[in-house]
């Protein structure tokens, strides 16, 4: 079976767009695929973060991960600081990856903002600890959001420098991005050329998967959107990127496609539209929501969980990364 990794930051509650993006495709892969989902806690302390809340944050993550229907018997469900190996084998890539490759990503363009000199070194290089969680697996199929396909393919530069330096040549695979469905890029409700992001200061700018159905229909009602009814076709949305975008959510979370939302909603105001998109969002996000309660009642058993997912994923990495490290060269432990 083909091996699949992906990964989420314990940065804060997970949106909609991780939930479009990404976690709902994970749920399928878990039963024709190898699937080892992590909440990657070294990744979101790459930003500014509280160290009195990311312990719970990391556990609440992991519990909307299994209420979104990961099943940490199908699956191998983890946090990452549990496994040394991705830690170990990032430090190698640190001293493969160029700094002209990391010159390049947006995603540090980005969240270092205006004052690039007073960002963590972390978030410099955390394309190449995303390279290590993917590679200490040697998995080859990696569902994220349409973000992230500028570090995969940084990913498989690093694979192949190692390989080839070290002469290892077919040690590290190569590996595939895997977006999916017509909302792998959720824009944000305040800019339609921002994507949505847990860590955007403004709660407004996104639907978080615990919101309650008032606070859903307050943060569609007062999304931004253009003056003009909604156009009849797909092709009319073109210019329009917060239409496009509603269109979009109202597509994925109603298993349509943008011509089928027009088909239905098209010549309709933002108004009644809206109102609409509300509805199907809290029908469809309260029954995860309740099972997220539920599962948060037992912290021990999410802890457990998570500690036998740990286990499982080490008795993958370990013997990868050890191996990694005797082609480096290091005198063996
Ligand atoms: P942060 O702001 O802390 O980076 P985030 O919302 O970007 O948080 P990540 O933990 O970085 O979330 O990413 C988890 C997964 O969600 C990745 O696969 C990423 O591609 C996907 N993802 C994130 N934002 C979106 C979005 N707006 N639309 C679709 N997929 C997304
Ligand atoms: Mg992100």
């Amino acid at each position: 079976m083909q091996r699949v990794f992906s990964g989420i930051q314990p940065s804060g509650i997970p949106t909609l767009g991780n939930y479009l993006g990404a976690i709902r495709n994970w749920v399928p892969l878990q039963d024709t695929h190898d699937a080892i989902y992590c909440v990657v806690d070294l990744h979101a302390i790459t930003q500014p973060f509280d160290p009195k809340t990311l312990a719970t944050q990391t556990r609440e993550m992991a519990a909307a991960l299994i209420a979104c229907g990961l099943d940490p018997k199908r699956c191998i469900l983890f946090v990452q600081s549990h496994v040394h190996a991705h830690a170990r084998l990032a430090w190698i890539f640190n001293c493969v990856a160029r700094l002209g490759w990391l010159n390049r990503m947006t995603q540090f363009k980005d969240k270092a903002g205006k004052d690039r000199e007073a960002a963590s070194s972390g978030l410099y290089v955390y394309p190449n600890l995303m390279a290590a969680d993917i590679l200490a697996y040697k998995a080859v199929l990696v569902p994220v959001g349409d973000d992230q396909k500028q570090h995969l393919e940084l990913a498989n530069d690093i694979a192949e420098k190692f390989n080839h330096d070290f002469g290892a040549e077919g040690f590290f695979p190569r590996i595939e991005p895997l977006i999916q469905g017509v909302a792998a890029r959720v824009m944000s409700l305040r800019d339609g050329t921002k994507k949505m992001s847990k860590s955007d200061p403004s709660d407004q700018s996104r639907i978080n998967l615990t919101d309650d159905a008032d606070a859903i229909a307050l943060k569609i009602r007062r999304a931004r959107t253009d003056p003009e009814p909604l156009p009849e076709a797909a092709a009319g949305l073109e210019a329009r990127a917060e239409a496009r975008n509603l269109v979009g959510i109202l597509a994925a979370i109603s298993g349509t496609t943008p011509e089928g939302v027009l088909r239905e909603h098209g010549g309709k105001g933002f108004g009644a539209f809206k109102e609409v998109l509300a509805e199907a969002l809290v029908a469809h996000l309260s029954p995860i929501q309740a099972e997220m309660r539920r599962l948060l009642d037992d912290p021990a058993a999410v802890d457990a969980a998570l500690r036998h997912g740990a286990e499982q994923a080490a008795a993958i990495a370990d013997p990868i990364v050890t191996e990694a490290e005797r082609i480096v060269g290091f005198l063996p432990r």
